[in-house]
């Protein structure tokens, strides 16, 4: 395993759109491995193949729960809505208020390529779409509601 380089905003990689994948092959395994790895070094609750310059339909997420994969994610079902503050490892240092579904439910491929449903809320809802936004080359700067704080500055005054 290996940790690999958190691409930031401003890399074109972060636009695109990311390929399906057809099958686990032994060089995917080692990048979703490398996906954890990446992740838990940066502190983060989810990854998607596109932050490590990989154009393909893979995300890691772990919001306290242990970790799980979604390969070729598709969301189907969302419901709700919850506003609060996100982040993202390509966007260091920073954060905004984005309101998203307060519940979503998704359908992924696991690392064995076997169909599963993945349900969450609130931090797991919010980081899955979060994560399969990326997929789409899409940023959560995008959706901030008023303007991107330095994190810094929003943890002197308010609690989380
Ligand atoms: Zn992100």
């Amino acid at each position: 395993m290996a940790l690999r380089t958190i691409r930031t905003m401003g890399d074109d990689v972060l636009t695109k759109v990311c390929k399906p994948v057809k099958e686990v092959t032994p060089r995917i395994r080692t990048l979703i491995e490398d996906m954890k790895e990446t992740m838990y070094d940066a502190e983060g609750v989810g990854l998607a193949a596109p932050q490590v310059g990989i154009l393909k339909r893979i995300v890691v997420i772990d919001v306290g729960e242990g970790p799980f994969v979604m390969i070729n994610p598709r969301v189907l079902e969302t419901s709700g809505e919850q506003t609060g503050t996100e982040g993202c490892l390509s966007v260091p240092g920073k954060c905004g208020i984005v309101t998203r579904p307060n519940y979503a439910k998704v359908l992924a491929y696991n690392e064995d390529m076997e169909p599963v449903e993945i349900e969450g809320t609130e931090l797991k809802a919010r980081a899955m779409l979060h994560e399969i936004d990326h997929l789409d080359g899409k940023l959560y700067v995008e959706k901030v509601e008023g303007e991107l704080k330095d994190v810094e500055a929003l943890e002197d005054d308010e609690e989380e």
